[in-house]
């Protein structure tokens, strides 16, 4: 007896993060093979599309219209469609649009089938260097600096890397937020990854503050991977001599209100910055 097909499958597939070359095989059939393709932007995923030669039609599912949109495709996928969902870059679903039309599905038991490719999530672990196999996913932090402050204050206690994504307007504020809440701590800023321009930052908070402050432009997204809890690293003495020519050039602040918001935002002691910060000034 032949088996008969009664919903089609949602497929949800990963689509790369900035290097094209990074669809997988499995991806490029799938896009090719199904009825339809679900898109954040339908203009990007056109692009992708025609780059690999596949004509397949988009309707656009995009975040915030996600109820509504969902409705059309999960007609057609209960008619006996395939479906391939896809975001603007990376796995759908991972801070993108696609878990309500996922949830959906599931609930009709229409089948949903992941196509694993990039994630900038995966990418930056990957090659972060961190020992530590646990990690705490936050997805984006809120962009009001309040908000973020406070959801900080939340994971102080976390104990596993905590891992978020940012954008290059917010990332010099959010990296100040994290030093005064969390303290200095060892991080990893995984920028562009796969682009021409791609970039693994190591070093402490501190130190990547003073960096990315002094930077003319910051361009590129990010992945943000910061030591958990408990295991605090001491500033280095070259990130706090970093910090402080920093504040020396760019911050218009006193010796002394410099050592004062230092010392504060490092839990060091205002007399052991103030000595370092006195060698600082008097090199100008
Ligand atoms: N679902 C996607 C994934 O799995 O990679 C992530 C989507 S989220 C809307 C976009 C964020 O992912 C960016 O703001 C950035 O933080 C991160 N991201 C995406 N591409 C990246 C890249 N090439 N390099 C570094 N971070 C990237």
């Amino acid at each position: 007896m032949t088996e008969v097909k009664l919903f089609g499958t949602l497929f949800v597939v990963a689509t790369p993060i900035g290097n094209l070359e990074d669809i997988t095989l499995r991806a490029v059939r799938i896009l090719g093979e199904v009825a339809l393709v679900a898109s954040e932007d339908t203009r990007h995923t056109r692009k992708l599309l025609t780059h690999l030669g596949i004509g397949t039609p988009l309707v656009s599912y995009f975040k915030g219209q996600e109820a509504s949109r969902s409705e059309p495709i999960l007609k057609r996928l209960l008619a006996g469609d395939d479906v391939a969902l896809v975001s603007d870059a990376g796995t759908p679903g991972i801070s993108d649009p696609g878990a309500l039309l996922v949830k959906k599905a599931r609930e009709l038991d229409i089948p949903v089938v992941p196509v694993p490719g990039p994630s900038a999530l995966t990418a930056a672990m990957s090659v972060a260097g961190f020992e530590e196999t646990g990690f705490h996913f936050l997805g984006f932090l809120p962009s009001r600096a309040n908000d973020r402050r406070k959801f900080l204050k939340s994971h102080l206690a976390e104990k596993n890397l905590l891992v978020f994504y940012e954008s290059p307007q917010r990332i010099v504020a959010t990296l100040e937020d994290c030093l005064a809440i969390l303290g200095d701590r060892r991080l990893v800023l995984a920028r562009e990854i796969t682009k021409l321009h791609e970039e693994c930052w190591r070093g402490s908070l501190a130190g990547a503050v003073a960096d990315f402050k002094a930077r003319e432009k910051v361009r590129g997204e990010f992945v943000v991977i910061v030591q958990g809890g408990g295991a605090v690293a001491e500033p280095t003495a070259a990130d706090l001599d970093a910090l402080l020519v920093w504040y020396r050039d760019n911050s218009g602040l006193s010796l002394k209100d410099a050592t004062r918001r230092i010392a504060e935002d490092l839990g060091l002691s205002r007399s052991q910055v103030y000595q370092k910060a006195l060698a600082v000034w008097r090199m100008q």
